[in-house]
């Protein structure tokens, strides 16, 4: 097993990073031929999926989620502290934080037109800790 923390700065709400090559190098320092990378980021208010990292998308996804989690709507969570982040919490719940990516040969099994991504959902830039385990031999 090996783990290594990836740090990115994002640039606000939705901003959507490709985070393929960081996620790529980490397992490549690993040493492991075949097995899985976990890609998990550390906070309620992002969230790491694939998507096909290209500008129409890039406004499509945050399109749907303002349709599923709209911003301007009221949130229990804004009674509780105040930081009108409810949305974001939603949102980053829903896609969720982590995901898994086979190993094959080194390398990891994407498709052509598919990359990681880290989406900022919280309501200003942020600095993000990306926890990568690799499991397998
Ligand atoms: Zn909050």
């Amino acid at each position: 097993m090996y783990q290594e923390e990836v740090r990115v700065k994002t640039g606000g709400e939705t901003d959507i990073l490709d985070i393929s090559d960081e996620v790529e190098r980490v397992v490549r320092r690993s040493g492991v031929e075949n097995g899985v990378a976990h890609v998990f980021v550390i906070g309620s208010t992002a969230a790491v999926t694939t998507m096909e990292y290209e500008p129409g998308l890039k406004e499509d996804l945050p399109g749907a989620l303002e349709r599923i989690a709209p911003r301007d709507i009221e949130y229990k969570h804004h009674l509780r502290w105040g930081d009108y982040n409810g949305h974001s919490h939603v949102r980053a719940a829903i896609l969720g934080p982590s995901l898994s990516v086979p190993i094959k040969d080194g390398r990891l099994v994407l498709g052509t037109w598919q990359q990681i991504i880290l989406i900022e959902l919280d309501v200003r830039a942020r600095s993000r800790r990306i926890m990568v385990t690799v499991m397998g031999e």
